[in-house]
């Protein structure tokens, strides 16, 4: 019988037991980062088969990189130049900037994620799609995607880059110490040069089908306020950008310096999947976009906290002690590609170091819960 979400009571005082040994010591933190992970699992890996509670897989899997700090690999540093990718990353959170930048992060099931992610950009990206052999246009992506107004006027400007090719081109900006590639360059018919990033989201279906009904089912969710609350909640979200991405873009318009760049483009794709068996991937199913939105980001909007990025960038890499004045959010945690390297997560600590110092990662010794 279940007790929190799909764990049973004897598997919930595990984890929680897991959790302050990696040190939550506040009870609400350690709840709510335990929700996130339990239910990330079962909404998202459901849909990648797995059915048991892998969140207490994950926590042991923290552990055990807990234990064996000496094994730790460092990366050694790949440049000395800030590129977008670290802009996003730094203003996403600046330890997660100083993890990625400072171990061998081992593959894990968020790698699913980031494969995923990176098999859609190419299948489904604005332009020159590897439409997988057998598969049109329309099974990949809902008809009124295809006829998205927005979509269709940047389709009509005129391609001058487009990344994601086999040859990596990287714009180099000696003056700011800055590599980047967007992943397109048009220009529009005013003769203005502007970039585009797209990014793919994973969004249930379930809830376009909620979004649709409630055009048509006011009196329905009168009735059913909290339908109405989820309704309202996913419009919000999907009609919110993250800052870390429109950074990542108001860095190519202020530092590219080939093109006159003079505005932004940030493009979400939001897919589910569809066709074969149970809406997993794999088993004859495929992501299928079905809905999309997009946001215009002007030259200089974003310029401040850009420039106050890339300095505490610079700073954190010429060993300066950083102070890590983030507000932790489990949710945002939970998601986190680097959240089994990171002690900060715990909000226990108001430093921040690069390398990423090991002492922010020591297991603590705990009481034995049953
Ligand atoms: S787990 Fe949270 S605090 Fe740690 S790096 Fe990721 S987002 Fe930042």
């Amino acid at each position: 019988m279940s007790y929190f979400g799909n764990l049973s009571q004897k598997q919930y005082k595990y984890s929680i037991n897991l959790l302050s040994r990696i040190g939550f010591t506040d009870s609400k933190l350690r709840y709510e980062y335990l929700r996130n992970i339990n239910s990330l699992n079962s909404n998202f890996y459901e849909h990648l088969g797995y059915s048991k509670p892998e969140c207490i897989d994950e926590l042991l899997k923290e552990v055990e990189i807990k234990k064996n700090l000496h094994e730790l690999k460092i990366k050694k540093p790949d440049n000395d130049y800030i590129t977008a990718t670290d802009i996003a990353s730094f203003n996403f959170c600046p330890a997660s900037y100083a993890i990625s930048r400072s171990f061998e992060i081992e593959s894990d099931k968020n790698e699913i994620r980031k494969f995923l992610g990176a098999e859609f950009h190419e299948t489904l990206r604005l332009i020159d799609k590897s439409i997988p052999d057998g598969y049109s246009d329309e099974q990949l992506y809902d008809p009124d995607i295809l006829e998205n107004e927005k979509v269709t006027k940047i389709k009509n400007c005129e391609l001058i880059f487009s990344g994601h090719t086999t040859d990596m081109v990287l714009f180099k900006n000696e003056e700011e110490n800055f590599v980047g590639q967007p992943d397109y360059i048009f220009k529009d018919p005013n003769g203005d040069f502007f970039v585009v990033e797209e990014k793919f989201k994973f969004l249930n279906v379930r809830h376009k089908e909620i979004e649709n009904h409630a055009i048509g089912m006011k009196d329905f969710y009168r009735k059913n306020p909290d339908l109405w609350e989820e309704n309202e909640t996913i419009k919000r979200n999907k009609n919110s950008f993250f800052s870390n991405h429109i950074l990542q873009v108001e860095s190519y318009i202020q530092y590219i310096k080939e093109y006159p760049i003079k505005y932004g483009v940030l493009i979400y794709w939001y897919y589910d999947f569809h066709g074969g068996k149970n809406n997993v991937p794999g088993f004859g199913n495929v992501a299928k976009v079905h809905s999309v939105t997009v946001k215009v980001i002007k030259r200089n909007d974003h310029l401040s906290l850009l420039r106050e990025t890339k300095n505490s960038i610079t700073k954190l890499v010429s060993n300066e002690e950083l102070e890590f004045d983030q507000k932790v959010n489990p949710i945002k945690c939970a998601a986190c590609s680097v959240n089994k390297y990171c002690g900060h997560k715990t909000n226990n600590f108001k430093d921040l170091t690069m390398p990423y110092s090991k002492k922010y990662l020591e297991l603590k010794k705990v009481g034995f819960y049953d």
